[in-house]
C-alpha cells in the first residue's frame, strides 16, 4: 500500500488528540493516510486491549483512514531498540508513506519520546539496502513533528476549524476511558481520578486547539514543526495576517 500520509504514535489515542483534525483534513483531500499505533496501550487503568483495539477502529473510521495497524511493543516500554526499529522500518517499506508525523522529541511520558526518535530512526533505517528486513528500501520525503503536548513554537500550524466536530467525535470512540463499567455505578465511577484525568485531558486539548487556531487567525488548529526551513515561492500571497 502506497500512503502519502503516516502518523505515528504510542498509544491508541495520542494521534486523535495530536493530530487527528490534519489526518481527517488530508483524507478529505483525498490523500490516502494511516495510523500506526505502537502500543496496544494495555497499562491504561480502563477497558481492556481488545476494548481499545474496537475503539481504535472506530476512531480511524471518524478520520476516514485508510490504514491502521500496531506493531505489537509493550506499552510503557517503547525503546528505540534494534528490534522494534527493524520491525517499524519493515512496515514502513510496506506502507511506503510519503509524509510521516511523529510525537516531538521531548515529552514527560518516555513513550512519548522514545516513540519519536524509534520513528525517525526506523523511517532512516528504511532506506538503507543492506538492512536485513524484507521489503524494496525506501525512505519517506517529510517528517513532521506533532507538538500538541509540547511547549515549544511550531513551524506551521494546520486549520482544523471544518474537522474539529469529527475529530472530537474521533476522541470521544475511546469510550472505554470516560464511561462506567458494566456493573459500576456512575458515582462510584465519577470518584476515580482517571475519570477526571481523561476528562481534563480533552478540555486541555480543545483549549490548545483553540489557543493556536487563534495564532494563524481561525478557530481551531493543530500545531507541527518540522527541523528544515520552509521553502516560500510567493511572498505577495503568503497567508496569515501581521498587523
Ligand atoms: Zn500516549
Amino acid at each position: 500500500m502506497n500512503l502519502d500520509l503516516l502518523a505515528v504514535a504510542a498509544h491508541p489515542d495520542d494521534v486523535e488528540l495530536s493530530c487527528g483534525g490534519t489526518l481527517l483534513k488530508m483524507a478529505q483531500r483525498g490523500y490516502k493516510t494511516g495510523i500506526l499505533d505502537l502500543t496496544a496501550g494495555e497499562m491504561g487503568t480502563r477497558g481492556t486491549p481488545e476494548i481499545r483495539a474496537k475503539e481504535a477502529a472506530k476512531a480511524a473510521r471518524f478520520l476516514s483512514v485508510k490504514w491502521r495497524g500496531n506493531l505489537g511493543v509493550p506499552d510503557s516500554d517503547v525503546q528505540p531498540s534494534r528490534q522494534y526499529k527493524l520491525r517499524l522500518a519493515g512496515l514502513i517499506r510496506e506502507l511506503r508513506p510519503k509524509t510521516v508525523i511523529l510525537p516531538y522529541w521531548e515529552a514527560r511520558h518516555p513513550d512519548h519520546y522514545h516513540a519519536s526518535t524509534l520513528g525517525y530512526e526506523a523511517c532512516f533505517l528504511a532506506g538503507l539496502k543492506q538492512l536485513p528486513i524484507e521489503g524494496e528500501a525506501y525512505r519517506p520525503f517529510k517528517i513532521l513533528y506533532s507538538l500538541s503536548f509540547a511547549e515549544v513554537r511550531p513551524t506551521f500550524v494546520v486549520d482544523i476549524t471544518a474537522h474539529y466536530e469529527r475529530r472530537r467525535k474521533a476522541i470521544l470512540a475511546f469510550a472505554s476511558q470516560f464511561r462506567p463499567e458494566k456493573g459500576e455505578s456512575r458515582a462510584a465511577h465519577k470518584k476515580q481520578k482517571v475519570f477526571l484525568a481523561i476528562d481534563r485531558l480533552e478540555d486541555q486539548m480543545n483549549q490548545l486547539a483553540r489557543h493556536y487556531g487563534e495564532l494563524i487567525g481561525v478557530k481551531y488548529g493543530e500545531p507541527f514543526l518540522q527541523k528544515e526551513l520552509m521553502k516560500v515561492e510567493d511572498v505577495v500571497k503568503m497567508e496569515v495576517r501581521s498587523i
